[in-house]
C-alpha cells in the first residue's frame, strides 16, 4: 500500500490547511501554498466527516506535479471546533482544528451582553482553545462607563483576559496585537456586527496583504483562491477566519459548561439530591446561593438555558442511534 507509485514515505512533508472548498484543499508549507488532493485511502478508511482534513489542520504531504501536492494522513488534532451541522440533527461538522486562542469580540454598545460571552466561553471550554474578551467599540463610550463595564464582566468572568479596543479610534489596538504570540493560532468569535471584520483588517493590515498575493503570484504560477481562511500576521501570529465560524453553536459541550459555570457546579456538590436540577428542588445549594448573592442571577439562568440546549443536543443523538 504505502509503496505505490508516486508513494514514499521519505518524501513526505508536513503542510497545513488553510481552506477547504468541496474537498479542494489549498496546503501551505515554508516553500509555498499548494493544491492539495486527499488520497483515495482517507476516503476509504474515514467513517464521519472529521476524518476529512479540515482548516487547521496539519497534513502528511508528498508532492506532485510541481504545484500540487497529495495529502496522506491528518495528525492529530490538539483542538477542535465544531457545530452542529446544518439539516442533520445531532451531526456535528468541524470548523476549524489547532486554534490556540479564540478572541470573543462583543461590541460595548446597546447589544452588549455578558450571557452571550459566557456562550462563546463555553464554545472554547468545548473545544480546547483559550478565551479571551475583546470589548471592541469603545469609542462610543466613556472611560468612566468602560471601567465599569469591565469590571462587571470581570467579576462574573474571573479567569479570562479583557482587553478593551477600538477599531474607530484605534486604542488598545497595539496591546492586543502585542498580545499575539508568534506561532499560535487565534480566532475571531462573536455575533455580525461587533467589529470581527474591521479588526481582522486592522489585524492583518492591507500593506500584509498586499505582500500575500506577491509571494503567492510567484508561487510556481498557482492561481491565487481569492478566499484565504488562514492569515499569517506581521509578527508571525496566525489568524483563521473562516466564514462557518460564526455560527457555532453549543453543541456537545457538557465540560465546556462545566468550566464556564465551575462556581456553580462546585456549589451544587452541596444540593441534597444527586441529579438536582436546580429549579424547585428542596435544599437546593445553587438556588440557595441564588438567594443569597453568591451566585449571579443572570448567571444562574443562562446556564439553566444552555443546560437545556445541551441536554436538547443530547436527546436528538440519542435518538439517531
Ligand atoms: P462583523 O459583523 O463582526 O464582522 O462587524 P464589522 O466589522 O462588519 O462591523 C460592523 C459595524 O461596526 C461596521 O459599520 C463598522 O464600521 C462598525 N465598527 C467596527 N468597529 C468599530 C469601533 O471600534 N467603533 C465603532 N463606533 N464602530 C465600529
Ligand atoms: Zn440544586
Amino acid at each position: 500500500e504505502k509503496h505505490r507509485k508516486g508513494q514514499n514515505l521519505d518524501v513526505f512533508e508536513v503542510g497545513r490547511i488553510i481552506s477547504e472548498h468541496k474537498e479542494r484543499y489549498v496546503v501551505k508549507t515554508d516553500k509555498g501554498e499548494y493544491d492539495g488532493e486527499i488520497i483515495g485511502n482517507i476516503r476509504f478508511t474515514a467513517h464521519h466527516r472529521s476524518d476529512f482534513p479540515a482548516v487547521g489542520d496539519w497534513v502528511a504531504i508528498s508532492e506532485y506535479d510541481n504545484d500540487k501536492v497529495l495529502i496522506h494522513s491528518v495528525f492529530p488534532r490538539k483542538t477542535i471546533i465544531e457545530r452542529q451541522a446544518v439539516g442533520k440533527q445531532g451531526e456535528k461538522q468541524i470548523i476549524a482544528t489547532n486554534i490556540d486562542y479564540a478572541f470573543i469580540v462583543q461590541a460595548v454598545d446597546r447589544d452588549f451582553n455578558i450571557n452571550r460571552i459566557e456562550r462563546y466561553l463555553t464554545i472554547c471550554h468545548t473545544s480546547k482553545v483559550s478565551p479571551i474578551i475583546v470589548l471592541n467599540k469603545t469609542d462610543l463610550i466613556t472611560d468612566n462607563e468602560l471601567s465599569i463595564l469591565v469590571n462587571k464582566v470581570q467579576e462574573r468572568v474571573k479567569k479570562v483576559p479583557i482587553i478593551p479596543i477600538s477599531n474607530e479610534s484605534q486604542k488598545g489596538l497595539i496591546k492586543l496585537k502585542e498580545s499575539i504570540e508568534k506561532g499560535k493560532t487565534y480566532c475571531l468569535l462573536g455575533s455580525s456586527g461587533v467589529g470581527k471584520s474591521t479588526l481582522l483588517n486592522n489585524l492583518s493590515g492591507r500593506e500584509l496583504m498586499k505582500t500575500n498575493r506577491i509571494s503567492t503570484s510567484t508561487n510556481k504560477g498557482r492561481h491565487v483562491t481569492s478566499h484565504r481562511e488562514l492569515i499569517i500576521l506581521e509578527n508571525g501570529g496566525i489568524l483563521i477566519d473562516n466564514p462557518g465560524m460564526r455560527e457555532v453553536g453549543i453543541a456537545d459541550s457538557k465540560e465546556g459548561l462545566e468550566i464556564t459555570f465551575n462556581e456553580i457546579i462546585e456549589i451544587s456538590k452541596d444540593c441534597k439530591f444527586k441529579d438536582c436540577r436546580h429549579t424547585t428542588e428542596v435544599d437546593c445549594a445553587v438556588l440557595k446561593a441564588v438567594e443569597n448573592g453568591i451566585i449571579d442571577k443572570s448567571s444562574y439562568e443562562n446556564f439553566l438555558k444552555m443546560e437545556r440546549e445541551k441536554e436538547h443536543f443530547e436527546s436528538t443523538i440519542a435518538e439517531k442511534r
